[in-house]
């Protein structure tokens, strides 16, 4: 087995399943597939979909496909495919690129091979061509307590329906004025099992089999085959697809596919707290320009916390945490913001940030001097080492660190008071400057030499510690500050989940930054002290343009407003 990190001892019904078919010898080995339509960006819902796939097929020593499943040319799009492709791979690189097929497979890559299928359908009696219009099949359909009346296409004999599925695919019929179906069962409790429609007539092109077609299969027609010429073993989709599986097991039985033929399991669709989880929400989002795009990094999508700073490591340890289940829960956003939380603890360097900056003036501080003052990096992680941070007489600190009336429990600065800078000096407070409208501009402070390094000779005690830059080298930024997308735990659940958007989801600032944050890359993550974890936006940053992102706070925000 590979490294499957975080993956033993996982334990669900569907792997139950497979180690189950394993050991009956059922399938020669593990082929999984993940299989999206390219209609939008992958979301997090995907995450745990590709996290399963791949995660069972490396645990296997199996394989996983890739395949798009694009039968609908109206909304899908290459875009979609490119943006998928970059996702999967991220998603799971380092970790389960191993089990990724070479080649990714495409649905509409077998149009000719299903057409095929649909031809042996026609000759054996068991589909045929159905002239029914959309304001008649509801009636002809029934309800699951009745059954459904017989479409009068239903008795046409198989060379009839053959002559006329040929003259669909040559293009001689209107979109819907013809469709092909299944032949099952009109009494049937399962509606999808009343004769479902198998092809329809659309006179467009598609994105990847170009204008060669007008009439396109179902999904249900579609994804059966496609996973059995795929020679897919365990073919895992959500709860919704439950009802489908009857026709999934009919179409394979009803057709001379090789055998050990695939099997569907289906587990309970991700549904986070404070997200919207569907395609078509998101992509109103982005088409009404609530977000800047899908890979907003406010967007609960893959490429967005990409550029926001997420690793791939952090979305599976949060995927795998959540488990595979048939329950239908909501899961706690607060658990993968604690997942990137707990890995970038562990993993990133310390920097110095102010965001809100007020002025300090060392007034007994030699007048242009510099020092250089040593910083660790990370506390969590010896091996990460020192760097060195420039000290003057002029510094920012954090707006928020001085009270001019500080009650009794505020250990920072105030009027008198000494504090210790960070990895630097104690500072005491000697004086305010204001504006003529009484908004503080400036602090007066000295330092005493003796404490470098943050220790008083004398063992003198301070009650807090602050963070500040050097303003003579600080440098500036545009930090990106986000909150959730959304205010509601269930934006949908009250109506329209655009209500519920969140006004203050994303606060620029301009910040002074401690100078070596100049040097960092997109993809590089930091902690900013005591403010959060912060990444440059690899979309805005440019060379004269410092654009950083918080990843997430150091604390979770929401969970003292809950218990409020
Ligand atoms: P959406 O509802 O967002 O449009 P979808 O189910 O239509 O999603 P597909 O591209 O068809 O998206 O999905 C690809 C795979 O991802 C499917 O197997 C699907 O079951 C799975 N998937 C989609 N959403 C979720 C989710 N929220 N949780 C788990 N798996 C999901
Ligand atoms: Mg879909």
């Amino acid at each position: 087995m590979n490294e499957a990190e975080g993956n033993e001892g996982l334990k669900d019904f569907i792997r139950d399943r497979v180690q189950a078919d394993l050991a009956a010898r059922k399938y020669p080995g593990v082929v999984t597939r993940f299989p999206p339509e390219p209609n939008g960006y992958l979301h997090l819902g995907h995450a745990k979909s590709i996290c399963l796939n791949f995660g069972i097929a490396l645990e296997n020593d199996g394989i996983c496909n890739l395949r798009f499943d694009d039968t609908n040319p109206v909304k899908e799009d290459t875009e979609y495919v490119d943006s998928i492709t970059e996702d999967v791979k991220w998603l799971i690189d380092g970790w389960a690129d191993s089990v990724l097929s070479e080649k990714t497979f495409f649905a509409s890559d077998y149009f000719e091979q299903l057409y095929g299928y649909a031809v042996q359908l026609i000759q054996d009696g068991k589909a045929y061509v159905c002239e029914l219009q959309p304001d008649e099949w509801e009636e002809y359909r029934g309800v699951p307590e009745k059954p459904g009346k017989e479409s009068p296409g239903r008795s046409r004999s198989p060379e009839e329906n053959l002559a006329l599925f040929e003259r669909m695919r040559a293009g001689e019929f209107a979109d819907g004025e013809k469709t092909l179906r299944a032949k099952i069962d009109m009494a049937s409790p399962n509606l999808h099992l009343r004769d479902p429609v198998i092809y329809r007539i659309r006179h467009e092109e598609h994105h990847h089999a170009g204008d060669q077609w007008c009439l396109y299969p179902m999904y249900d027609f579609t994804h059966c085959l496609s996973d059995s010429i795929e020679g897919i073993s365990h073919s895992i989709c959500t709860l919704e697809f439950e009802v489908h599986r009857p026709l999934y097991d009919w179409v394979l039985d009803n057709l001379p596919v090789p055998q050990p033929r695939p099997h569907q399991h289906e587990f309970s669709r991700l549904n986070p707290t404070y997200m919207v989880m569907s395609k078509r929400k998101l992509l109103q989002l982005v088409e009404e320009n609530h977000v800047s795009g899908w890979d907003d990094p406010r967007m609960p999508t893959i490429a967005g916390y990409r550029r926001r700073g997420f690793t791939a490591s952090a979305i599976r340890n949060f995927c795998q945490g959540v488990g595979v289940t048939k329950y239908k829960g909501l899961t706690d956003v607060s658990l993968l913001e604690n997942a990137i939380r707990e890995e970038l603890n562990k993993t990133a360097e310390r920097r110095c940030a102010v965001l809100d900056p007020l002025e300090v003036v060392i007034e007994n501080y030699p007048e242009g001097e510099s020092e250089e003052l040593e910083a660790v990096n990370n506390p969590e992680d010896e091996a990460a080492g020192k760097r060195s941070v420039p000290f003057g007489r002029r510094l920012f600190i954090e707006r928020a660190d001085f009270m001019e009336d500080p009650p009794k429990k505020f250990f920072r600065l105030g009027p008198g008071r000494e504090v210790r800078l960070r990895y630097a000096y104690f500072i005491t407070c000697q004086s305010v400057e204001k504006d003529a409208d009484g908004n503080i501009t400036r602090l007066i402070c000295t330092y005493d030499p003796e404490t470098r390094g943050g220790h008083a000779p004398d063992g003198r005690k301070v009650k807090g510690t602050i963070h500040w830059v050097s303003a003579e080298h600080a440098v500036d930024a545009e930090v990106r500050l986000y909150d959730r997308l959304f205010t509601e735990p269930e934006p949908e659940a009250a109506g329209d989940f655009l209500e519920s958007l969140n006004a203050d989801s994303m606060k620029v600032v301009t910040g002074k930054l401690e100078p070596s944050l100049a040097e960092l890359s997109p993809g590089e993550r930091v902690q900013f002290e005591r403010l959060g974890y912060f990444t440059p936006d690899a979309e805005d940053t440019a060379p004269d343009k410092l654009v950083f992102n918080r990843i997430v706070g150091l604390r979770d925000s929401w969970a003292k407003i809950a218990k409020k």
